[in-house]
């Protein structure tokens, strides 16, 4: 398939879900259920990926080489909507040297001791880079919303907490983005959107399964009736913090294979978008590649 046919139908798997201007964004339109008509069976969607995947990692070599944009992906979503298993398929194909995943968990003593977003700061990916983020700064308007003890641990004078905090951090984090951008960073951010029914059968599994014991936690069950509460939050933020520059993909989660394909899909295209080349060798260094090729040819 030539590159633009990829490109036109990798788009119709994008564009629905790309959410730019929050204005009227409503989690309700969303459904974690969709694959727009795709089914896991067919060789489309399959193809789809390893494509996405294989040419995602062409244009990381020639990121990495040009040393100079990078890409953040942010990862939200509820306990095991498939935050993991996304990431470790869509990057199967990249060059482990050119990717970071930081994974956010409770903060320590020492990261409570600083500004918010002093943590997430300093693991944002380096020129060349492509920086995952599994959770993020978005925590601190998600989980620490919903759960106001976790905000009095942040030891904030007193004053600065009022009932305008969250939307003034929402607008902090609206400007770290820009900041981000600005300085050559291309961010895409992505809410996976489980189901709670999707959410229970995986729960289940988990429990029915010893392998995946590890993976559970009573306290992931006891936060499923704060449910609606995580919701609001979640509507609340994308509202707030959908750009142009920094958009958010509100990807349906409950069928992991089109998880995938979506989040596959909408990196490669913001990649591509950069229209990276190979950096130019100056006429200097095509002197010094000459002069190396004599030097081997005359190697005894
Ligand atoms: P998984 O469950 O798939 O292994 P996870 O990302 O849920 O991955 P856990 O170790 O289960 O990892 O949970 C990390 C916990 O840390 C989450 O409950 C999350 O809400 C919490 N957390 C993350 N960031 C913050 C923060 N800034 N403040 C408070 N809690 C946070
Ligand atoms: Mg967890």
């Amino acid at each position: 398939m030539p590159r633009k046919d990829i490109l036109d139908a990798l788009s119709s798997y994008i564009e629905p879900f790309r959410v730019t201007d929050g204005k009227d964004f409503r989690l309700k339109d969303f459904d974690p259920g969709d694959t727009r008509g795709l089914k896991m069976d067919k060789d489309e969607a399959v193809q789809l990926l390893e494509r996405g995947s294989e040419w995602l990692a062409m244009e990381q070599d020639i990121l990495y080489a040009q040393d100079s944009w990078s890409v953040l992906l942010v990862f939200q979503a509820m306990d095991a909507a498939g935050k993991d298993s996304t990431i470790k398929h869509v990057m199967s194909r990249v060059n482990p040297q050119g990717c970071d995943v930081a994974s956010f968990k409770e903060p320590s003593t020492e990261e409570l001791s600083h500004d918010f977003l002093w943590r997430y700061l300093a693991k944002a990916p380096k020129r060349g880079h492509i920086g995952i983020f599994n959770r993020s700064y978005y925590e601190e308007v998600l989980v620490v919303r919903v759960h106001r003890q976790l905000l009095e641990a942040q030891k904030i004078p007193p004053p600065l907490v009022t009932d305008d905090i969250w939307d003034e951090r929402l607008a902090d984090i609206a400007q770290f983005e820009d900041y981000l951008t600005r300085q050559g960073t291309i961010i895409l951010k992505f809410y996976l959107n489980l189901s709670l029914e999707e959410q229970k059968k995986r729960f289940m599994k988990r429990l029915d399964n010893p392998d995946k014991h590890w993976k559970f936690s009573a306290s992931d069950v006891r936060e499923r009736q704060y449910w609606d509460e995580y919701m609001q939050a979640y509507e609340a933020t994308i509202r707030a913090t959908a750009s142009k520059a920094a958009p958010w993909y509100v990807v349906p989660a409950d069928h992991k294979w089109f998880t995938r394909l979506v989040v596959a899909a909408a990196i490669v295209e913001a990649v591509e978008n950069l229209d990276l080349a190979y950096p130019k060798v100056t006429p200097e260094q095509k002197k010094d590649l000459a002069a190396a090729r004599k030097e081997l040819k005359a190697e005894p």
